[in-house]
């Protein structure tokens, strides 16, 4: 039964949902103030639909549409901690999903483009950048696994499904001083996220944690 005063001050009220959902990103090691403002103002419950919708504000994965996930949120912060985007970059995200990774991008860089094989998906994040008026994500339907080399090179590059190597076309779009962020790993084993540093002198990388991510499969999906 609910209380009405949940309402207002109860477990339930939107103020302590908001606080438990960022004490929770704390507590697992998201600690840039930036990033978490960002994901204090971008309401993961607008990204979950359905059954799912009133687990939004849990630290979990839940399914979306096409078979896929929304990632977990002290994930999506860690990633984008380790990304660590500029006022002016121009990010480039591979794997749209729900749109709520890059929504919680656009308000940290200049520019974001991000990409899914899946029409279905990239139709349902538009629709939701535009209610929550984000004008500078850019959505496109296309395999992420060779970048988007009309809009290249790109400061940060995120990829947020699993790659057994990080895949050559995005290191190729990755600026020299750029940061590529990517888990990657036999798609249906744990994952290591790393971290790729474009350098005058080639690549850098460094291993950040263990993760699980939905593969990162080629080609355009059927839907
Ligand atoms: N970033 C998302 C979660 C992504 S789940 C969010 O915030 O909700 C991984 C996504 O990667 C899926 O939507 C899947 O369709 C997409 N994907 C997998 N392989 C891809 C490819 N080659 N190109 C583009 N998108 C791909």
């Amino acid at each position: 039964m609910s209380d009405p005063e949940d309402e207002d001050e109860g477990e339930g009220s939107t103020a302590e949902r908001k606080m438990r959902f960022l004490f929770q990103l704390r507590s697992r090691g998201v600690t840039d103030p930036r990033v978490l403002e960002a994901m204090e103002r971008i309401d993961r419950g607008l990204f979950v639909r359905g059954q799912f919708a009133d687990r939004a504000y849990e630290d979990t994965p839940l399914p979306i549409p096409c078979g896929q996930t929304i990632s977990q949120p002290s994930v999506v912060g860690l990633m984008t901690q380790a990304l660590s985007p500029g006022l002016r970059d121009t990010v480039l995200e591979i794997g749209t999903g729900s749109g709520y990774q890059a929504a919680v991008l656009s308000r940290l860089c200049r520019r974001v483009y991000t990409v899914d094989r899946h029409r279905r998906l990239v139709q349902e994040a538009e629709a939701i950048f535009r209610q929550l008026d984000l004008p500078n994500i850019t959505a496109q339907i296309a395999d992420g696994s060779r970048g988007l080399p009309d809009q290249a090179p790109f400061d940060r590059i995120l990829v947020t499904a699993a790659a057994e190597d990080p895949p050559g076309p995005l290191l190729a779009q990755l600026k020299i001083g750029g940061i590529m962020v990517v888990p990657v790993g036999q798609s249906d084993a744990v994952q290591t996220l790393i971290r790729v540093t474009r350098t005058d002198a080639g690549f850098e990388y460094d291993e950040l944690r263990q993760v699980r991510f939905v593969p990162l499969v080629e080609g355009l999906g059927q839907t």
